[in-house]
């Protein structure tokens, strides 16, 4: 596979880097080389001390596994020829000789995946080499430090042997030696070490290669493995990490930070990674090498504590991150190294930040001009938002719990957020009791990429070790999970399962608080409160005294200025209403009026009309059968009296309580448009199905349970979800649509008396086929010509449109004639997912997953919308509807609504609004800008040519939202959304 004369290998060193021709952009340099390529690849070419080396690429990852796990034919020859020019460059010789050539071998996909792939460190080193390094580091200890390390990395990494061997021999030396920690072994110490290293080698079955060239061909092929290790999977499924050819390697001479109390090795952000605040934040340690910072092994010291250690080093470093910012125009994480006084720039990327980070970072960039407005836009992960909304520890809770003495430890404000829940100390029992429905706080010595999995159900994280760099501070962050890091005067017991500190003492099961914000772990709980943001929205703050309020609201306010679809909310009572207001909805999308009908006693009053319904409807039609038979029709009267006299009084009761609902949603949300929809649920789901329910509801009721569950029997259907359910109840039924309607108009009839001048859209669900429309909205045109006139006015004071949802695939098909009888649309996804892909929504659990990880669908399609599939549907639907109909209104209801990029593809067809839950809603603003500024133009109306200028779709998307008249109006290609 692969041709000899494709580049592999691109050289950097010198000031020179062949990487910046492997693309065009850093975006495509990336792809190539990798992240850490492609950075090292900018910071030599930009002049930065940069260790040389070379980056094999990404490519011939992707290659190696296309391949069987061999290397692409010229790989071999080209890294040979890169490691000759790097002899050369450094004067050093590789695998021999008196100044011996020591190399790092590390990973670097395109997108960073902290320490879920392999690196091997001191690669060269051998029983010969390690003299010569004796000699020129005049270090006996240094030296046998660097060899016991890679002997240990190699056998870890590179042949597999257990990670515990290792620990346990470097254990054994350590107690029989005396020593605590690792720098507290002298060099006969470390030599024990490397002899007993090589026992675990022997007890494996495995040897030690003297080979240069054989460590670094088996390095490399670590690496390359290392990307379908099982962490680095299960990591890149967590973050929806796809796409991505392979892994990078990076070959790069070694420098160390471990050669004494003038070396040392950190690790920096240019600005505050959990917060976004515009300071030089980082860590390192004197005399310590790679991984030893974020290992979480010794606890770092903070980077501004450099410049009275090594001010030269701190003064290059602080002007390095300035050049970095300005060149990236964006927060940098990077890694440096002093070797005996001289930096070394390691690393370069982009930082990972929290959501608060992302956000606080991108505003105050546009706000210095650094980057515009658009771009702070278009940074924030519009996915993440909700994040925001996280809870945080009661402030009064935190100040009992301090006067109280209740504070358990201070650590390290490693991610935002508050979390109180039960310790547990294994990823394991995290998961385990998560299951079960348990808040859990993972509190761990320091966390690997084993734990990930509990991290991820864990409420919280803490860690006794390690820095705002440490594993656990990194993971959780990206996982918007609370985290306090290197608390290092908890002594946690994980054989006695506790956790204390001198004698406070925490036990498996019992609950402890932390602040992420601040980094203090309580004993016992503290009240979660809602976010600062929610505070403000609440009254309960101010505006001034909230920067993450201030700082999300500009963003927000600029996602306004560049989006073109409108935003609404699905929300059904007047507190979601009112939340999603706050959240910046436009109107409401979807008012599910069934959820109405379960609370207090309407229950009661809709079961009543449900146990008879069906009974008054077969008498009404034998009545209407009976004719001119008058006896007949007495008989029929009189077997109807009790049953209608039920079903209208049920009625009767129902109405003024939907009228005050309505009533009270047309309050929160004034002029804006109200979507209601007409009851879309099948009957049965209104009865109790569990015997003890059924008699509950009797005996409330005054009736027999054999009536209860002759009705339940009754209404039974195979397939309620393609049964009696949506228009089809409302024609089968027409008073409870009827009711539906009037409790509609005449709501809006009083608060119009208000003021206030309402915007109801009533809205007919599940319609297939335009004659179940048209029959439904004649019976609306009815009730309100009735309301009408019991009001003696001429016409409402307000405008009603009347139209549907569109979530049958037939609906969808025959939109064209369905648009003649409808003013809007609304796509319910989740039904046209259910129907569109043939998947149950409530059984498609059972094989979505397999089906996702598989790669059938890419996403679970009732989370992102099937854009091949389903996707076609709303499109055909949107061209259809506006070639009947050029002003009608679309928008979607579905919960895709307010999925990124499900709202991207709305955008793309040229949708006017997606409609999603309150909390969701700055997600769908955000995201419908990021989308406004990726595809420029709106998507061209049915039947337009490509290109032709004015059409009355074109007018919709102007009249939609404000601002889009100004943009200039042209078409996308007609299959750009396909
Ligand atoms: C839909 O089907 O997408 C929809 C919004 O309706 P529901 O989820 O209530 O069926
Ligand atoms: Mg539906």
């Amino acid at each position: 596979m692969g041709s000899k004369k494709t580049r592999y290998v691109y050289f950097f060193g010198d000031a020179r880097a062949e990487g910046m021709s492997a693309a065009r952009d850093e975006k495509g340099r990336k792809a190539v080389l990798g992240g850490k390529g492609s950075g090292l690849a900018d910071m030599t070419a930009a002049g930065l001390p940069v260790p040389p080396g070379f980056t094999i690429t990404t490519v011939a990852c992707a290659l190696f596994y296309k391949s069987n796990r061999t290397w692409p034919a010229g790989l071999e020859e080209q890294v040979e020829a890169a490691i000759a020019r790097l002899e050369a460059l450094t004067g050093k010789t590789f695998g021999r000789g008196d100044n011996p050539l020591l190399v790092s071998v590390r990973s670097g996909a395109a997108v960073s995946m902290p320490g879920m792939m392999d690196t091997v460190l001191n690669l060269g080193l051998n029983d010969s080499t390690l003299q010569a390094m004796i000699k020129l580091a005049g270090n006996e200890r240094f030296a046998w430090d660097a060899y016991r390390r890679f002997v240990q990395m190699f056998g870890d990494v590179v042949l597999g042997i257990p990670h515990h061997d290792f620990e346990h021999a470097l254990q054994s030396v350590k107690e029989r030696r005396g020593a605590r920690l690792d720098t507290d072994l002298d060099v006969e110490g470390m030599k024990e070490v490397v002899a007993e290293y090589r026992k675990a080698y022997q007890r494996a079955g495995k040897s030690f290669p003297q080979d240069a060239r054989e460590q670094l061909r088996d390095s490399i092929d670590a690496v390359f493995n290392s990307w379908d290790n099982p962490r680095a999977v299960k990591y890149r499924q967590l973050n929806d990490i796809r796409g991505l050819l392979g892994t990078g390697v990076n070959v790069q001479t070694m420098v160390f930070g471990n050669m004494g109390d003038d070396s040392g090795t950190g690790v920096a952000f240019t600005r505050d990674p959990s917060t976004g605040q515009n300071k030089f934040y980082g860590e390192y340690l004197m005399n310590a090498q790679g991984e030893d910072v974020v290992a979480g092994i010794r606890t770092p010291q903070p980077i501004q504590t450099l410049a009275q250690v090594d001010g030269k080093a701190y003064r290059q470093l602080v002007q390095i991150r300035r050049k970095l910012e300005k060149h990236y125009r964006d927060m940098q994480d990077i890694e440096f190294t002093i070797e005996r006084g001289t930096l070394y720039m390691l690393q370069t990327r982009s930082g990972k930040r929290t959501i608060f980070a992302a956000v606080r970072a991108a505003v105050e960039m546009a706000q210095a001009g650094l980057i515009t407005k658009e771009e702070a836009v278009a940074r924030v992960p519009a996915g993440q938002l909700g994040q925001l909304f996280a809870p945080v520890l009661d402030r009064k809770g935190e100040a009992a719990a301090e006067t109280q003495g209740r504070v358990l430890a201070q650590g390290l404000p490693a991610s935002p957020g508050g979390a109180c829940g039960q310790v547990v100390f294994t990823a394991d029992t995290a998961e385990a009791w998560a299951k079960e429905g348990k808040k859990v706080v993972l509190v761990r010595l320091e966390t690997s990429p084993e734990d990930v999995g509990g991290m991820a159900v864990a409420q919280g994280v803490v860690t006794a070790r390690g820095g705002m760099t440490s594993h656990a501070a990194v993971v959780a962050r990206g996982m918007g999970t609370p985290c306090v890091a290197g608390a290092g005067q908890l002594r946690i017991d994980y054989a006695a399962k506790t956790v204390g500190v001198d004698a406070k003492v925490v036990r498996e099961g019992e609950y402890i608080s932390l602040s992420g914000f601040t980094g203090t772990v309580y004993l016992g709980q503290i009240k979660v409160q809602p976010s600062e943001i929610i505070q403000v929205q609440d009254g309960l703050l101010k505006p001034r005294e909230s920067l993450l309020y201030r700082q999300y609201n500009k963003l927000l306010k600029w996602a306004d200025s560049i989006r073109r679809l409108g935003v609404r909310t699905n929300a059904d009572i007047p507190r979601d209403a009112d939340r999603a207001s706050k959240m910046g909805a436009e109107g409401i999308g979807l008012c599910r009026t069934e959820h109405m009908f379960f609370e207090g006693d309407r229950i009661i009053s809709f079961r009543r009309f449900i146990l008879v319904a069906d009974e008054v409807k077969r008498l009404r039609d034998e009545l209407a059968a009976a004719g001119d038979d008058e006896a007949k029709a007495e008989q029929i009267r009189n077997r109807l009296a009790a049953p209608e006299a039920q079903y209208n009084q049920a009625l009767r009761e129902l109405l003024p309580l939907q009228r005050g609902d309505f009533e009270g949603i047309f309050r929160v949300m004034g002029s804006r448009p109200v979507t209601i929809r007409l009851l879309d649920p099948p009957l049965h789901e209104f009865l109790p199905q569990e015997e003890d329910n059924q008699r509950e509801m009797a005996s409330t009721m005054g009736i027999p349970v054999e009536v209860v569950k002759a009705t339940v029997t009754a209404l039974h259907e195979f397939n309620p979800m393609l049964g009696l359910r949506g228009c089809r109840l409302g024609i089968v039924y027409p008073d409870v649509s009827a009711m539906q309607v009037r409790a509609i108009i005449e709501a809006a009839l009083n608060v119009s008396k208000e003021g206030i001048r309402p915007h109801p859209e009533i809205m007919i669900p599940l319609v297939g086929n335009v004659v179940e429309l048209r029959l439904q909205r004649e019976l609306a045109g009815k009730v309100i010509g009735e309301v009408l006139a019991e009001r003696g006015i001429k016409s409402l004071p307000f405008p009603v449109k009347i139209g549907t949802m569109i979530e049958v695939p037939r609906g969808a098909i025959t939109a064209d004639e369905i648009a003649r009888e409808a003013e809007f649309f609304s796509f319910g996804t989740n039904d046209l997912t259910q129907m569109g892909c043939g998947f149950s929504r409530d059984d498609s659990g059972k094989f979505l997953r397999p089906y996702v990880d598989m790669g059938i669908y890419e996403y679970d399609p009732f989370q992102t919308l099937d854009r091949a599939g389903v996707g076609q549907l709303v499109r055909i639907g949107t061209e259809k509807g506006r070639a009947t109909r050029p002003d009608i209104k679309l928008g979607i209801c579905g919960e895709h609504g307010g999925d990124p990029a499900s709202v991207e593809f709305c955008h793309m067809i040229g949708l006017d609004y997606v409609s999603c839950s309150p909390y969701r809603i700055p997600v769908a603003r955000l995201a419908a800008a990021q989308a406004a500024l990726k595809h420029p133009y709106p998507a061209r109306k049915a039947g337009a040519k490509p290109g032709r200028k004015k059409t009355s779709a074109g007018k919709t998307y102007a009249a939609g939202r404000k601002g889009a008249r100004k943009r200039k109006r042209r078409y996308a290609s007609p299959t750009a959304a396909r």
